[in-house]
C-alpha cells in the first residue's frame, strides 16, 4: 500500500516517515517543496530505502500534484504540508493563505479527481487524512478541554488558515463523498524540529548563552505531546478511524511556557555540566507578548483513546529530557537547519 504524504521534509511528516518505513510495510511519496521548513536531511535514514521517494513539488502547483498521483498512484493521502509557525504568520499571512487554504484545496480536487479513474475497490479504500491542529477550537481559560465537538473560534492567521482548511476537508466529503479523515493535535515536540518553536529554540539559545524570550508571564498553557506519539496516533487513525470523523490527539501533559523553559534550562544544567551559561536559568527574559496570544490550549484525546485503542507512550518529563539530550547530540544539525534562514530573532510582533 503506497501513501501520499505531504509535507514529509518538516518535523511531524519527516518523523510519520521514518516511523512508517521503519515500523510499517507502507511505501510512502514525499510530497514537499522545501520552504525553510523542510529539510531533507530529516529522512536520511530512509532516503535509500525501495519504498520512499521524493517529490519536490508545491501543492499550490495543481498541474504537477495531478502528475505525482499518475505516477505514483497512491492508496491514501496524508496531508501535513503547511505553514506551521504563529509568529511567522502575523508577519506574513500571505504564505499561510496560499499553502494552508489553497494549497489543500488543490490536493483535495487532485485527489477527488483521481479517485474517480479508480476501480470500484480502490475508491472505497482511498482516504484523504488531513492533519491538522487544536488551535483551531481558539482559547480555554483556567477549565475544560478542547473536544471534537467544540465549536472553531480560531485567533491567528496560521490557526484560522487551518480551521479553513479543516473546513474545506469536510465539504469535500459531504458534498462529493471524498472518504476523508481529520486529526487536530496539541503541541509536539521532539527531534529534528526547526529551532523557531519554544523547546528547540529554548535549548539551542541556552546552549549559545542567548537570552530566552518567554511571551508575556509565561503563564500561557499548552498541552504537549512527543512526536512519535503522533505519528503511531496518525497511522492509528489512518488504518482504522471513521470516515468523515474527527479525531482530537493530545498529549496529557498541560504545562506552563515558563514552566517548560525553566525545565530545559534545569535539564541543560545537569546534562552540560561544565557550560559558562550554568544556571541557564538567568538567560530567561520576559518580552512583550505575542499579539491575540492564546490562553491554555488542552485536548480531550478519549474519542481516539476508546474508539482505536491510542494513547501517548511518552511521558512529558521522559520525552523532554530524550529531546535535549538529542539537541545536545546534532548541535551541527540545528546549526545548518537555521543557517541562512533564520538567526534566532523575534517574530511576530505585528510590526
Ligand atoms: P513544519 O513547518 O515543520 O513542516 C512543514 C513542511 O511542509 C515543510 O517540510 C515544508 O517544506 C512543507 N511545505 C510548506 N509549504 C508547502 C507547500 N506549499 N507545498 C509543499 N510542501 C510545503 O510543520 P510541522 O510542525 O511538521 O507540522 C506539520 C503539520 O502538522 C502542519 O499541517 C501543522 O499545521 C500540523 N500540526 C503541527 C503541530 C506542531 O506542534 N508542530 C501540532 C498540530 C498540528
Amino acid at each position: 500500500m503506497k501513501l501520499l504524504v505531504t509535507g514529509g521534509a518538516g518535523f511531524i511528516g519527516s518523523a510519520l516517515i521514518r516511523y512508517l518505513i521503519a515500523e510499517t510495510g507502507y511505501s510512502v511519496v514525499n510530497v514537499d517543496c522545501l520552504t525553510y521548513a523542510g529539510n531533507l536531511s530529516t529522512l536520511q535514514s530512509v532516503a535509500s530505502d525501495s519504498r520512499y521517494a521524493f517529490e519536490k513539488v508545491n501543492i499550490c502547483d495543481a498541474a504537477a500534484l495531478q502528475s505525482v498521483f499518475e505516477r505514483h498512484k497512491p492508496d491514501a493521502v496524508m496531508h501535513l504540508a503547511a505553514e506551521s509557525h504563529v509568529d511567522r504568520s502575523i508577519d506574513g499571512p500571505s504564505a499561510f493563505i496560499q499553502t494552508n487554504v489553497v494549497g489543500t484545496y488543490n490536493l483535495l480536487e487532485v485527489s477527488r479527481r483521481y479517485r474517480a479513474t479508480l476501480p470500484e475497490d480502490q475508491q472505497q479504500q482511498f482516504r484523504f487524512h488531513h492533519i491538522s491542529t487544536d488551535e483551531v477550537y481558539g482559547s480555554l481559560g483556567d477549565e475544560g478541554l478542547f473536544t471534537e465537538e467544540t465549536p472553531y473560534d480560531p485567533s491567528s492567521p496560521y490557526s484560522s488558515s487551518k480551521a479553513a482548511s479543516d473546513h474545506l476537508v469536510r465539504a469535500w466529503h459531504r458534498t462529493y463523498g471524498l472518504p476523508v479523515l481529520v486529526t487536530n493535535c496539541s503541541n509536539n515536540y521532539g527531534p529534528f524540529q526547526f529551532p523557531e518553536k519554544l523547546i528547540p529554540l529554548t535549548i539551542t539559545s541556552a546552549l549559545e548563552g542567548r537570552p530566552l524570550p518567554v511571551y508575556g508571564t509565561g503563564q500561557n498553557v499548552r498541552d504537549w505531546l512527543y512526536v512519535d506519539d503522533h505519528a503511531r496516533a496518525l497511522i492509528a487513525v489512518l488504518e482504522r478511524g471513521t470516515i468523515g470523523e474527527t479525531y482530537n490527539i493530545g498529549g496529557n501533559s498541560e504545562r506552563q511556557n515558563i514552566v517548560v523553559v525553566r525545565t530545559i534550562c534545569s535539564l541543560l544544567d545537569e546534562l552540560v555540566a561544565d557550560s559558562k551559561n550554568r544556571p541557564h536559568e538567568k538567560l530567561i527574559t520576559f518580552v512583550t507578548d505575542r499579539p491575540g496570544h492564546d490562553q491554555r490550549y488542552a485536548i480531550d484525546a478519549a474519542k481516539i483513546q476508546r474508539e482505536l485503542g491510542w494513547k501517548p507512550l511518552e511521558s512529558f518529563d521522559s520525552g523532554l529530557k530524550k529531546t535535549v539530550e538529542w539537541y545536545l547530540a546534532n548541535r551541527e544539525w540545528c546549526a545548518k537547519a537555521v543557517a541562512d534562514r533564520y538567526a534566532g530573532e523575534r517574530l511576530g510582533l505585528k510590526t
